[in-house]
């Protein structure tokens, strides 16, 4: 049996077969899942909340930084009620490092006052609630979907647009085209071990400038680089 003639989505521990797909997307997904099995969330959160205000400070931040600078912050404050105890002023100062940061405290203090007074101090688990959120976008309503609740759509950030594109799982020119394509080819999976392998892969080996191509581990998937 191949499997695309499968239906359904079948998770027996690292493979995935996807109904629809073709032999070649499922054996890429695969070979990605099996290059980093060990890819997960680089961002630091105990709370859902902590996990939404670390993606928000994540935006042209690299995770390493997110995470000293929440380190201090979740200390004083990890609840939407604790940051707008904190105040705007405060917050900047703390998050300074992350850049951005007068944006990005003024978006935090609004998303915390919108959760404490709609959403009980909780954040809501579904995406169009979560868009309507200050400083909470599509590629961020994304991740926190699929990191918290396994579902929504696929976060297309740098690495995985360019991922996406060198391996031939999209080929659209904008971060929306391409969120299009991933979330048609990753349909009814559970997307969230394939987006950090995807990450890891852009991250760790498939770089911007100087991809690692020697020791690609979905090199004959690859389609800019020679066989
Ligand atoms: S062969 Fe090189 S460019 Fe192609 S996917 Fe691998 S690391 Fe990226």
């Amino acid at each position: 049996m191949r499997a695309s003639d499968l239906t359904g989505v079948f998770n027996c521990g690292i493979i995935f077969f996807v109904s629809g797909k073709s032999e070649r997307d499922n054996s890429l997904i695969n070979a990605l899942i099996d290059a980093y099995p060990d890819a997960r969330c680089e961002l630091n959160y105990i709370s859902d909340f902590e996990l939404l205000v670390a993606v928000i400070l994540s935006a042209q931040c690299t995770d390493r930084r997110v995470n000293l600078v929440t380190r201090e912050l979740f200390e004083v404050a990890n609840a939407p009620k604790k940051i707008l105890e904190l105040g705007e002023e405060a917050l900047a100062k703390i998050i300074y490092p992350c850049g951005f940061y007068k944006v990005k405290a003024a978006n935090i203090i609004d998303t915390a006052r919108v959760l404490d007074e709609n959403y009980n101090g909780k954040v809501p688990n579904d995406f169009d609630s979560l868009i309507k959120l200050k400083g909470v976008g599509r590629k961020t309503a994304n991740v926190v979907m699929g990191e918290l609740f396994n579902s929504g759509g696929v976060a297309v950030d740098t690495h995985v647009f360019r991922v996406s594109r060198r391996l031939g799982l999209a080929s659209g020119n904008t971060v929306e085209k391409v969120e299009l394509e991933l979330a048609e080819k990753f349909k009814g999976l559970a997307n969230r071990q394939i987006h950090h392998a995807m990450i890891f892969h852009g991250r760790y080996c498939c770089k911007s400038r100087n991809p690692e191509c020697g020791r690609c581990r979905v090199r004959e998937f690859c389609k800019v680089v020679e066989k």
